[in-house]
């Protein structure tokens, strides 16, 4: 049987992010694909920070030293690690080994996060459930990485 695979609910045009929106466009040219996936019923659909018990919409945040700080100095880092832990649960239960996670969002960014600073520069890091997801074992890709996400569930 194929493994499951964890994506962004944003990405599959849910509007779950911050600003209320969606990042479906981010992966138009991979809905075949994601298309085929669904129909195997191996999709899991997840929004880190809604299972963390946050609103849509809600204020954008950032990562600031190790807290989650939303624009308007609220921390709601316990929110994001409730979220991203019940996001490996999820994970876990389904056996997923992969995750196709948004770019940039201090929940679900994997190949870099904002600064903390609210400029809009990137840094080296990733979100609070990225990383969780690989610390234990569950690869994340961004949609920028997505034939590197095919690579690896090919390999597996
Ligand atoms: Fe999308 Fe992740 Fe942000 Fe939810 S937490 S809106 S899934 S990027």
């Amino acid at each position: 049987m194929k493994p499951d695979i964890l994506i962004s609910a944003c990405l599959l045009g849910q509007p779950v992010r911050y600003d209320g929106k969606s990042n479906d466009q981010k992966v138009a040219a991979y809905q075949a694909q994601i298309h085929q996936w669904q129909q195997q019923g191996r999709i899991i659909p997840v929004c880190p920070e809604m299972l963390g018990g946050l609103p849509t919409p809600r204020p954008a945040a950032e990562i600031v030293q190790g807290q989650v700080i939303t624009h308007d100095g609220q921390n709601v880092t316990d929110e994001f690690q409730s979220g991203a832990q019940k996001t490996l649960q999820l994970a876990q239960q389904h056996n997923a080994i992969a995750a196709l996670l948004a770019a940039r969002s201090p929940s679900c960014g994997s190949d870099g996060i904002y600064n903390g600073e609210f400029n809009g520069t990137l840094i080296e890091g990733l979100g609070v459930t990225a990383q969780l997801l690989e610390d234990h074992n569950i690869r994340c890709f961004s949609p920028d990485n997505f034939q590197a996400l095919l690579d690896y569930l090919a390999k597996t």
